[in-house]
């Protein structure tokens, strides 16, 4: 099959490049969106924000290039040709270049004319066929792997040990959505088994759909095939209805960004919170129900902690919990006369929104450990670069972006590089792989925030701590 032979269910027109004219028209081309905001600049070589403008170094694969390209489209002075959506596809959807641009400015919605961009080009048949293969795949599978849905619940091998109740059967507090990372990619299942001990540590009844979960719909969204989101949002919320769920929990930063921000956005909130993994073990710390200790192989038991072997480690903000993942708190809508520089302050969205503090909250309350900063952190954080369908359609863009990552995070001096998105975890550990083949003999551990949450607690750890750790409650 080729893009231009997309069945036309999934290439049904909903695209509205038009309703953003207004955004697009309004770019002065003033180029900060390819750079983190001057005030937060730290140094040269770590001041460009924009991974496709850095990797291709040509303006239109930058923020406003887009925006600019989409405009010549909407006038006719533009084709939609494989060229244009070569520029649109050439893309994160990290979104700081909307960050970096509504510090100077108010009335860009940039992410969705990237998002509507990217619908006008399936409509017109250059999806890109990475991207048509996926889709196909959720349609088939319900995951973007194409793997069988019946195997979806294999991750259960590595849970055995917790009391994790089936979500589909029982009432539940907690309804965990998996994804399909974590699902399908055996190499996480330990991350995965970490994240579960750290909610089932909350007390509250946690269940699963087990096999009958699917995709969140994410990345067929952020692709360009819009209408595949409603199946399901549809499905999660109806799972979310049945199992009585109050509360959704998740470990995976797209699967937040859908969950919190896209389905609300979409018109289709689940209706209940939607809580990451580290924003509840920061609750856990904060209320003193979890009080970390240090690893075993810390000599907690005879010396005092000052004199205890420090372990450094750097965060990495995953775009959809951070930027991306904010709540979606409605459109403005200036009217006719109206500015959109007037918006006010609770819709304007700049990124501030994401969860930032929670995690290093978490890592300041783990006993050994020193956070060393990057320099672009928070809503200036760079892409891992395994977003907006990168990985899987442009993947030299998405291993150099991950490699830039990598450089900042050596230039720390950290012992590992922290994060809370298997995607991420997946694309910082492929592209180190690759750096040591190329013999690049630097090395730096990749870890999620829960597996060091996890070190630390005590309660079912025994295959990874060798014991338990008597003066640790929860
Ligand atoms: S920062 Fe905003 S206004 Fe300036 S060039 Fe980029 S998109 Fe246009
Ligand atoms: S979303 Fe990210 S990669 Fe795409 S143009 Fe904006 S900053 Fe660049």
């Amino acid at each position: 099959m080729t893009p231009a032979e997309i069945p036309v269910e999934l290439s049904a027109a909903t695209a509205d490049l038009e309703a953003f004219r207004p955004d697009m028209e309004g770019c002065s081309r003033c180029s900060c969106c390819k750079w983190v905001p001057l005030n937060q600049v730290r140094s040269q070589r770590f001041s460009q924000v924009c991974p496709s403008i850095s990797y291709h170094d040509f303006h239109a694969y930058s923020g406003s290039g887009k925006l600019n390209v989409s405009l010549s489209i909407l006038d006719g002075r533009t084709d939609l040709d494989e060229a244009a959506a070569e520029i649109f596809y050439s893309c994160t959807m990290c979104g700081a270049c909307e960050v970096s641009c509504k510090v100077y400015r108010n009335d860009i919605d940039l992410m969705s004319v990237l998002n509507e961009a990217r619908a006008r080009a399936v409509e017109t048949g250059h999806a890109r066929l990475a991207h048509l293969v996926m889709v196909e795949q959720m349609e088939a599978e319900n995951n973007v792997f194409g793997e069988p849905q019946a195997d979806r619940a294999d991750w259960e091998e590595a849970t055995r040990h917790l009391p994790l109740v089936d979500a589909n059967t029982e009432q539940v507090d907690v309804l965990f959505h998996v994804g399909c990372r974590y699902a399908y990619d055996r190499s996480q299942w330990g991350d995965l088994r970490d994240a579960l001990e750290v909610l089932v540590a909350t007390g509250m009844r946690i269940g699963t759909s087990r096999a009958a979960e699917s995709c969140c719909g994410f990345r067929a969204y952020e692709t360009g095939f819009k209408n595949e989101l409603t199946k399901f949002a549809d499905d999660m919320a109806n799972r979310v209805r049945t199992s009585g769920a109050k509360m959704v929990a998740v470990a995976c930063a797209d699967c937040f960004g859908a969950f919190n921000h896209l389905y609300t956005k979409a018109g289709t909130p689940l209706g209940v919170p939607v809580r990451h993994v580290v924003e509840i073990a920061a609750g856990l710390v904060a209320d003193g129900r979890l009080r970390p200790v240090a690893r075993p192989s810390q000599p907690v038991l005879s010396q005092p902690v000052l004199s205890q072997p420090v372990r450094r480690i750097t965060y990495h903000d995953p775009c959809y919990l951070g930027r991306r993942g904010q709540e979606f708190n409605g459109w403005w809508d200036p009217g006719t006369d109206g500015n959109k520089l007037d918006r006010p302050d609770d819709v304007r969205r700049r990124g501030d929104g994401g969860r930032y503090d929670e995690p290093r909250a978490v890592l300041d309350a783990l006993p050994g450990i020193e956070l060393v900063e990057m320099e672009r952190i928070r809503e200036f954080s760079w892409c891992c670069g395994a977003g907006g369908g990168c990985l899987e359609a442009a993947p030299e863009l998405s291993e150099a972006s991950a490699r830039e990552r990598l450089e900042e995070a050596f230039a720390t001096g950290a012992d590992a590089l922290a994060t809370s998105c298997p995607w991420c975890v997946h694309n910082f550990r492929s592209a180190l792989d690759g750096m040591h083949a190329e013999g690049d003999t630097r090395s730096i551990e990749i870890v999620t925030l829960p597996a060091l949450v996890a070190e630390s607690i005590a309660g079912g750890k025994t295959e990874i701590m060798g014991e338990t750790l008597p003066e640790v409650t929860l």
